[in-house]
């Protein structure tokens, strides 16, 4: 769904349908600092909770979720347009799978751990604590509108942070249906709050100090994010957009592979940072491919029914960053394979889902984010010029490598420039939690999921413990006649082969040195 703002409303309109179907009151943007008021009385509380105590608030979210899943599912494919399936398979599963791992490992990971302390800092023992930052910031996008907001926030919780969320405006109604989840989940005020609003809104948010801004959203409004945190120091994680490339070699299953293609370009309307977004395909299979995706292609159902393979487009506004992209594309030569030309297309969100051949490496299609059904399909002669074609963009979030060859794939694989990549399979990388998820080059910084996505939300904190039995330490003052016993100390003890004789008669005499 998408929004129209006015006086200080948000009123939804479901992408699918047109039709409006809510108003969502908007955060007057002086409440900023009330936010944060409680946000951080809130912390005080709920950080000094053991963390088992904070786990059992996720177990009754979860179980919460479970229970109306259906309805949270109808909630999320009202406001964005994207099937049913989808909004139950992509958006609440891996939420709901991401609050299980957290709840299963969050106690290990973020538990002291004990480290290995050198033998030259003798009679010590070294530990690494995890301690939350305070107040976190989230902003999170419209297109996985529950998962992409919920996952942070969950993996600061657990961490003992509050969190404020801003939700896409995109999407107010699945933001509205959050807030109301952890409402409902008995959280303790302040632990959660939601702020409800434009980049006007999230932008008030931004600069009102946060500890810590975990934003997913596009590369563009990252920057922004990344220069006014700069100016205070707050730390990020940035989370931002993809033009993925699916390499598919002539041994590859292309049955499979072209199924894939369809499903990874065209799940969500194309409107994922991880979809596939750029197909390379061996020219020994070429011609065989393409009619095997446009086969694939031309059997899905658009609609909005419980059946519908493809929603609608769930903003408006990347409708003419697709139509521009392909506008480009065929004015300098390229092919319709599937989909019509953008002159011809119906008014509306349901896009035609396009596959287009002879494009250039240097066009639009090929070189910026799309987020919408377009598919650009070029061929490829050797293993180097796939793997060059695919590291040749300013992004690096996911990518596929297709053959049966397992030891190609894997070099192929190793030499991408990407925060994951997928064997055999596309996207799916990013439902595994245990994986850690993130961008390389402007696709963004940092790394969320796994142990990484717990820890982050935390200083991580050393500590060394001594018993304080000895008067002084060795390294300590005075420094009389110490030198050239901690000269034959460390090249005793550093050579490749040890001198443990001299090590130990130069320890020894430096702590009698000790007065
Ligand atoms: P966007 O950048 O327009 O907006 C994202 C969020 O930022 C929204 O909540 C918006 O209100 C807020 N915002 C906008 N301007 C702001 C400002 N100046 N200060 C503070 N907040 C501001 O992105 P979008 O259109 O909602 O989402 C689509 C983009 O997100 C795509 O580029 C996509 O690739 C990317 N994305 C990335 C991931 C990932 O995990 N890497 C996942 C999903 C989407």
């Amino acid at each position: 769904m998408h929004s129209v703002e006015y006086a200080g409303k948000l009123a939804v309109i479901a992408p699918a349908t047109g039709k409006v179907i809510a108003e969502i009151q908007e955060t007057p943007v002086h409440e900023v600092p009330l936010f944060y008021d409680q946000g951080r009385k809130a912390f005080d509380k709920w950080s000094s909770l053991p963390i088992t105590q904070r786990l059992a608030f996720l177990r009754k979210l979860k179980q919460l979720m479970v229970d109306e899943m259906d309805e949270i599912a109808r909630v999320i494919s009202d406001d964005t347009g994207k099937v049913l399936t989808e909004a139950i398979v992509a958006d609440i599963m891996p939420t709901l799978d991401a609050i299980d791992h957290i709840i299963r490992h969050a106690g290990q990971v973020l538990g002291r751990r004990r480290v290995k302390t050198p033998l030259l800092l003798f009679g010590k023992k070294s530990f690494i604590e995890y301690m939350p930052r305070g107040v976190v910031l989230v902003i999170s996008p419209w297109n996985y509108p529950l998962q992409l907001a919920m996952v942070p926030m969950i993996s600061a919780l657990a961490g003992g942070n509050s969190v404020i969320l801003k939700p896409s405006e995109v999407t107010p109604l699945v933001g509205k249906c959050i807030e109301d989840l952890f409402m409902r989940s008995g959280f303790p005020q302040g632990t959660i709050q939601v702020a409800h609003g434009g980049k006007e809104v999230g932008a008030a948010f931004t600069a009102g100090k946060p500890d810590y801004i975990f934003f997913t959203g596009s590369v563009r409004t990252g920057k922004i994010i990344q220069q006014q945190a700069a100016k205070d120091l707050i730390p990020t994680t940035l989370e931002l957009g993809g033009k993925d490339p699916m390499i598919v070699f002539g041994d590859a299953n292309l049955e499979r592979a072209a199924k894939a293609a369809a499903w990874g370009a065209f799940t969500n309307s194309g409107q994922v940072c991880m979809s596939a977004e750029r197909l390379y395909v061996e020219r020994a299979v070429y011609h065989e491919f393409l009619e095997k995706l446009k086969t694939e292609v031309n059997s899905l159902q658009q609609g909005d029914g419980i059946n519908a393979d493809v929603g609608s487009m769930t903003f408006p506004a990347q409708i003419n960053v697709v139509k521009e992209q392909l506008d480009e594309a065929l004015k300098r030569g390229a092919k319709l394979e599937t989909g019509l030309k953008p002159e011809d297309w119906k008014e509306g969100m349901f896009l035609p889902l396009t596959v287009v051949t002879e494009v250039d490496q240097d066009m639009k299609i090929i070189q910026e984010e799309t987020f919408g059904p377009l598919l650009p399909v070029v061929p490829f002669d050797t293993e180097e010029e796939a793997i060059a074609y695919a590291n040749g963009t300013v992004f690096g979030l996911n990518a596929s490598v297709w053959s049966r060859d397992r030891e190609k794939a894997r070099r192929v694989a190793c030499r991408l420039v990407s925060g994951a990549v997928v064997i055999n399979d596309v996207i799916i990388t990013v439902a595994n939690h245990g994986l850690p998820f993130g961008g390389t080059k402007e696709s963004g910084i940092g790394r969320y999921h796994s142990e990484a996505g717990l820890r982050v939300f935390c200083h991580e904190k050393s500590i060394m413990e001594d018993r304080g039995f000895m008067k002084s330490e060795i390294q300590w003052y005075p420094y009389k006649g110490k030198y050239p016993l901690f000269l034959s100390l460390f090249k005793s003890y550093f050579s490749e082969k040890r001198d443990w004789v001299t090590f130990v008669k130069s320890y020894i005499t430096l702590l009698k040195s000790n007065k």
